[in-house]
């Protein structure tokens, strides 16, 4: 499922290899600081759920104080990463926290040509599955240390998104955001020396 230009909306900065960094670029616009948050309210939330919803599992949408008490986390942990800094212990037991509040497990299903595994994300013990996942998911990715050093932020330094550099060479969240702007002004300030 493609998203469109306009379902984004706001949140230019989604698709990245895991659903926590795309979680953790709700905080600003791009290219901007931390004035605005993304995830205010119930509707924003819902908003990114859907341009989300294709890669997490099926079910209710997760509570918005849930949510961006595992962005928090998330992004303490994220951040702590790149600057080489020890990882919070609180940040750490949240991101546990919302792992085992609903944990995951394989069911077998006989089909005609022989058997389907299926993963099962359990909300019975009151967590919310989609939490999990992003959790469990980023868990996998920043235990790797091959993964975190392809973390970065943004070249812009007025911009707070963080991303990953799959391509090494890349430097902005958006190029059609940050990666313009720079080169605006440095265009400016080169044509103001003339
Ligand atoms: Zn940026």
């Amino acid at each position: 499922m493609t998203i469109s230009a306009v379902a984004r909306g706001r949140f230019a900065v989604t698709g990245e290899p895991i659903v926590a960094v795309d979680l953790i670029n709700t905080v600003a616009a791009p290219g901007s600081p931390a004035a605005e948050d993304l995830l205010a309210a119930d509707r924003d939330a819902e908003a990114w759920g859907r341009i989300e919803r294709p890669r997490v599992p099926s079910g209710d949408l997760p509570d918005i104080r849930a949510l961006r008490r595992l962005r928090w986390a998330l992004r303490e942990t994220i951040e702590a990463l790149i600057d080489g800094r020890p990882v919070s212990q609180t940040a750490v037991s949240d991101l546990n926290f919302f792992m085992q509040s609903a944990p995951v497990s394989t069911r077998l299903l006989p089909i005609a040509t022989g058997l389907r595994a299926e993963t099962l994300w359990h909300g019975e013990y009151g967590g919310n599955p989609r939490l999990a996942f992003i959790a469990t998911q980023a868990a996998e990715f920043l235990s790797d240390p091959s993964q975190v050093g392809r973390l970065r932020r943004c070249a812009n330094p007025a911009c707070l998104m963080i991303f990953v550099a799959v391509n090494p060479r890349r430097s902005w969240c958006a190029p059609g955001v940050c990666g313009n702007r720079v080169r605006v002004a440095r265009h400016y300030r080169r044509a103001g020396k003339a």
